[in-house]
C-alpha cells in the first residue's frame, strides 16, 4: 500500500504515562528486533518502516496473546457473539499500545533503534472492512467490550480488498482496490484446524432417523469452506482481551487435476474462483442491484459459519443446546446477518433433532437485532426465487416460522391489509423476504441506536410489528470508544483533562464533567486553544500534502467528513458555500469571518448524485480558491479517501460539525459524537444523536437549525414546496443559478444539471426548505467565532458534557438489557 494511502498523524505520547523503566525499553528493543529478525528475516540496516510496523505489531501481539492466557483457560458463564457484515477498524498500533500500556516504552525502543515511531505507525495500513458509521460501531463496540471484559467475538468476513481507496482526479471519484493484505497482516492468526464447511443451492431430502423420526435433511449443491482468522482484541490495561474472528472462504477442491491435466488451466481454478468471490471484496451497501447474489452468499457465508462455529462451541462446553440461551447471546448487526434466525433453526431442528418449539424457544432468546435504517430503500429484501434457489432449506423455515406468526395475528382478529403488513413476504412487487421482520421475530429485542430513531420505528416502520409486543423494541444510543478517539487520536486535549482532573478521565470519562468548571478560566482555555491550532496546523500540512491547498489554520475550519449521501445533505452546505462566496464578492470589504470548508467522503461507486456532488464540493473550491477577492475569508477542500485515519486527523481539528441530515434520517450519527467530544461546535439538525448531544451539551452550545422529523413528514406532504421554498429564498436562487449556469463547470454548464433538477423538481431531502435556516444559523456561527471567550467556553463544555456517548455507555447498557451478561 502506498506510504500515502492515509495520513501519518502526528502520533504523540500516551497522556500521564511515566517515564518508561530502561528494562521495560530494553525488553521491548529485544523483542522487537528478534521479531524483525526471525518472523522477518530482516535486519535493521534493510528494515523499512513496514518490516519495522510488522516487527513492533508482531511483539505487541505476543503480550496481548499473554494477557489473554490468563482467562484462556476457563469458560466464561455466558459470551457475547456480535455478528457484523462489516468491521471499520483503521490502524491497530496506537489502540494496541495504548491499552496494552506500553505506548512510551515502544517509542522509547525504536528511538535507540534510530527509528521513528509516527513513522513507524504511518506505514500500517487501514483495515476497511466497512463502509462508514455502521462499520465503525461494530469496531468501537468491540474495544469497549474487551475494554469492560465481557466475553465476546466479533464475527465478519475477511475481505481481501476492504473500501476502494478514493482518488480524485478533475474533480472526479476513481476507486482503486485497497490492498491492506499486500503484505501481510501481523496482527492475525490462521486457524486453518477450525475451519467449517458453508452450503449453497441444492435441494432438501427427508431422511429417517434410527428412532423412526423423520428429519429434512439438505443437500446442498456446492459447499465453500470457510477458514477463521483471529485478531486479538485487547482491553484497557490489558486486563481481558477477546477475538474478532473474520471468516475467509476457500476452495474445499483447491484445483481439478483432471482438467488441469487435460490443458485447461484456467477451468481448472474456475471453482476456487467462485468460492473465494465470497471475501473478494467488501460490498459497497448503497449500490446497484448488480451483484445481488453475491451480496446473499456472503451475507450467508458469514453467517452460517458463524453460528455453527459458536453451536460447536457450545455443545463441546455445555453439551445441551437447549441451554444455549444462558450462555450465548448473538447480536445482529442491521440485518446482513438476518439469515442466521433460520440457519439457527435449521441447526437445532435439522442438525442437533430439536423439537421446533425448543428451537423457536433457544432461537428467540438468544438473537438480537439492531436496525440501522428506516429508509425504504436500504430496508434489506431478497427475491423469493432466489432465496429458494440459493438456500432452499432456510425458505421452507422461512415460510414454515411465518405461517405459525400470521396463525397467531389472525388469531387477534387481523385484517387481510394487517396481514400483508406484517408477513414475512411482501408480496407488492413480486414476492420478497423481509430481512427486517424476520430479524424482528426472531430476536429477543430489537434495537435502536438513537432515541428519536428508535421512536420512529416504533410509529413507522415497524409499528405493525411493535402493537402485537410493545416490549420488543428497545432503544441504544450509539457510542465511541474514547480510547481511540479522544486518547489516541488527541493526546494534547488528553493530557490537558489529565493535568488538570488526574489520570481517572482515562478510566472513567465521566470525570471529564470536572472540565465543566474550568470553561471559564481564562488559563484553560488559552491551553485547550492551543492544542486545537497544533492540530489546525498538522492537518493543514495533510491536506497540502493531499489537494495542494493551503489553509489558515486562524479560519474556522468547518468540516463535513461521512459518506456522501443525499440525505446527509453535503449539497445543502456546498450550496451555501456558493451563497457565502456571492456574498462576500457583493461586500468584499466587509469584515467576514475567515472560513475553512472541509469535506471529506466517499460516494458508493454507481451513485452517480453523490459522484456528482463531490464533483461539484471539487468545483466550487477551484474557483473560490483562485479567486483573489474572497482570499482569506473563505477556502474550501475537498480531501479524497476519507478513512479511520484521516478521521483520527480532522476531528481533533475541528472547531465546526457539520450534522444537516434531512431530520428522521439519520438513525444516529457517531461521526457526531467524536466532533463534539473533541471540542467542535455542531451546527445540525434535530436528527438522530444530535438531539441527545444538545440535551447534553445545552442547547446554548450547539447550533440547530431547520426542520424537526415532524416538520418534514408535514413539508412532504405539501406538493411544490420546493419551487415555493426557492422562489422565496433569493439567496437560494442565487446560488443554484449560478451552478446552473455553468458558474463553476465553465465549458459545460449542464454538468450539474442532475442536482439541480432534483432540487427544483421534487427535493426529497428538503435542502430548499431548510436552507435560509441553516445561512442563518452559519451567520450566527461567524458571530459567535468573533467572542473567542464564549467560543471556548462551549467548545470546553462540549468536551466535558459528551462522557455518556462512550461506548462503554452503550456496552453497559447491551449488557444489562438485551444480552444479560455480566461485565466484568
Ligand atoms: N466513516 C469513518 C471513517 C468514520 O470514522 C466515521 C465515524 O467516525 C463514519 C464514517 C461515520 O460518520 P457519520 O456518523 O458522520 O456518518
Amino acid at each position: 500500500a502506498p506510504r500515502d494511502a492515509e495520513a501519518p498523524r502526528s502520533w504523540m505520547p500516551q497522556p500521564a504515562a511515566a517515564a518508561p523503566a530502561g528494562d521495560d525499553v530494553a525488553a521491548m528493543r529485544a523483542a522487537i528486533l528478534a521479531k524483525l529478525a526471525y518472523a522477518l528475516g530482516k535486519t535493521p540496516a534493510t528494515a523499512r518502516d513496514r518490516d519495522w510496523f510488522a516487527a513492533t505489531a508482531l511483539a505487541l501481539r505476543d503480550r496481548a496473546v499473554a494477557a489473554g492466557a490468563a482467562s484462556a483457560g476457563t469458560v466464561p458463564h455466558k459470551r457475547v457473539h456480535y455478528l457484523s457484515l462489516e468491521f471499520l477498524i483503521g490502524r491497530l498500533l496506537s489502540d494496541a499500545m495504548g491499552n496494552l500500556g506500553v505506548a512510551e516504552t515502544v517509542r522509547a525502543a525504536l528511538a535507540g533503534l534510530d527509528v521513528d515511531l509516527d513513522a513507524v505507525a504511518g506505514a500500517e495500513p487501514d483495515a476497511a472492512l466497512g463502509n462508514g458509521g455502521l462499520g465503525r460501531l461494530a469496531a468501537c463496540f468491540m474495544e469497549s467490550m474487551a475494554s469492560l471484559a465481557i466475553p465476546a467475538y466479533g464475527y465478519g468476513i475477511r475481505y481481501d480488498h476492504g473500501l476502494f481507496r478514493q482518488v480524485i482526479e478533475d474533480g472526479v471519484q476513481r476507486e482503486v482496490p485497497e490492498t491492506w493484505l499486500a503484505e501481510g497482516n501481523p496482527w492475525e492468526f490462521e486457524r486453518a484446524e477450525a475451519a467449517c464447511e458453508v452450503g449453497f443451492g441444492g435441494d432438501v431430502a427427508m431422511s429417517v432417523q434410527p428412532d423412526g423420526t423423520l428429519r429434512r435433511v439438505w443437500r446442498p449443491a456446492e459447499i465453500v469452506r470457510a477458514v477463521p482468522y483471529d485478531t486479538p482484541v485487547i482491553g484497557r490495561g490489558a486486563k481481558h482481551v477477546n477475538a474478532l474472528r473474520l471468516w475467509a472462504a476457500r476452495a474445499v477442491e483447491p484445483v481439478d487435476l483432471a482438467r488441469f491435466n487435460a490443458g485447461d488451466h484456467v477451468g481448472a481454478v474456475a471453482e476456487r474462483a467462485r468460492a473465494e468471490a465470497i471475501s473478494r471484496v467488501l460490498y459497497p451497501s448503497d449500490g446497484t442491484p448488480a451483484g445481488q447474489e453475491l451480496r446473499l452468499r456472503q451475507e450467508f457465508f458469514f453467517t452460517s459459519a458463524s453460528l455453527q462455529d459458536l453451536v460447536r462451541r457450545h455443545v463441546a462446553e455445555r453439551g445441551d443446546l437447549r441451554s444455549l440461551p444462558d450462555h450465548a447471546a448473538i447480536q445482529l448487526n442491521d440485518t446482513h446477518p438476518a439469515i442466521a434466525v433460520p440457519e439457527l433453526m435449521r441447526l437445532l431442528v435439522d442438525g442437533h433433532g430439536l423439537s421446533w418449539e425448543d428451537a423457536w424457544h433457544v432461537t428467540t432468546q438468544t438473537l438480537g437485532y439492531t436496525n440501522h435504517t428506516l429508509m425504504p430503500e436500504a430496508l434489506e429484501t431478497w427475491p423469493v426465487e432466489l432465496m429458494e434457489r440459493l438456500l432452499p432449506r432456510h425458505m421452507q423455515i422461512i415460510y414454515l416460522i411465518n405461517w405459525m406468526h400470521l396463525e397467531e395475528v389472525s388469531r387477534h382478529g387481523a385484517s387481510p391489509e394487517q396481514l400483508a403488513e406484517v408477513s414475512l413476504i411482501d408480496e407488492s412487487h413480486g414476492k420478497r423476504v423481509r430481512m427486517g421482520h424476520l430479524a424482528f421475530l426472531g430476536a429477543r429485542r430489537v434495537n435502536g441506536v438513537s432515541a428519536l430513531h428508535t421512536e420512529l420505528m416504533r410509529q413507522t416502520v415497524f409499528a405493525p410489528l411493535h402493537a402485537l409486543d410493545t416490549d420488543k423494541i428497545v432503544n441504544k444510543t450509539n457510542g465511541i470508544t474514547f480510547r481511540r478517539w479522544l486518547h489516541n487520536a488527541n493526546p494534547g486535549l488528553t493530557r490537558l483533562a489529565v493535568d488538570a482532573l488526574g489520570a481517572k478521565v482515562l478510566d472513567d470519562p465521566r470525570h471529564l464533567e470536572g472540565l465543566a468548571a474550568l470553561a471559564d478560566d481564562a488559563g484553560f482555555q488559552e491551553r485547550y486553544a492551543a492544542v486545537r491550532r497544533e492540530r489546525k496546523e498538522a492537518l493543514a500540512r495533510v491536506v497540502e500534502d493531499r489537494t495542494g491547498i493551503t489553509l489558515d489554520p486562524e479560519a474556522l475550519f468547518d468540516v463535513q467528513i461521512k459518506r456522501i449521501h443525499e440525505y446527509k445533505r453535503q449539497l445543502l452546505n456546498i450550496l451555501e458555500t456558493v451563497a457565502l462566496y456571492q456574498a462576500i464578492k457583493a461586500e468584499p470589504h466587509r469584515d467576514w469571518t475567515p472560513r475553512v470548508k472541509l469535506f471529506a467522503g466517499k460516494a458508493a461507486p454507481s451513485y452517480h448524485q453523490a459522484k456528482l456532488i463531490i464533483r461539484l464540493a471539487s468545483d466550487v473550491a477551484k474557483r473560490v480558491n483562485a479567486d483573489p477577492d474572497v482570499a482569506g475569508r473563505l477556502t474550501v477542500a475537498f480531501v479524497p479517501n476519507y478513512s479511520v485515519s484521516l478521521a483520527e486527523s480532522i476531528i481533533p481539528a475541528a472547531d465546526l460539525s457539520e450534522q444537516i441530515s434531512t431530520a428522521g434520517l439519520e438513525a444516529s450519527g457517531t461521526g457526531n459524537m467524536k466532533l463534539a467530544l473533541n471540542g467542535a461546535l455542531t451546527v445540525g439538525t434535530l436528527d438522530g444523536a444530535n438531539i441527545e448531544i444538545k440535551d447534553h451539551v445545552g442547547p446554548e452550545n450547539i447550533f440547530i437549525f431547520g426542520l424537526d422529523a415532524a416538520g418534514v413528514q408535514r413539508v412532504q406532504a405539501e406538493p411544490g414546496y420546493a419551487s415555493r421554498a426557492i422562489a422565496a429564498s433569493p439567496r437560494l436562487r442565487a446560488a443554484l443559478d449560478m451552478i446552473a449556469a455553468g458558474g463553476f463547470s465553465a465549458g459545460e454548464p449542464g454538468r450539474f444539471r442532475p442536482l439541480v433538477d432534483e432540487l427544483t423538481r421534487s427535493d426529497r431531502f428538503l435542502l430548499t426548505a431548510d436552507f435560509d435556516d441553516y445561512w442563518r444559523a452559519q451567520r450566527e456561527i461567524d458571530a459567535a467565532w468573533r467572542r473567542p471567550r464564549a467560543w471556548w467556553r462551549a467548545a470546553i463544555l462540549n468536551t466535558a458534557r459528551t462522557a455518556w456517548f462512550s461506548s462503554d455507555r452503550t456496552m453497559r447498557e447491551y449488557a444489562e438489557e438485551i444480552w444479560r451478561v455480566r461485565v466484568g
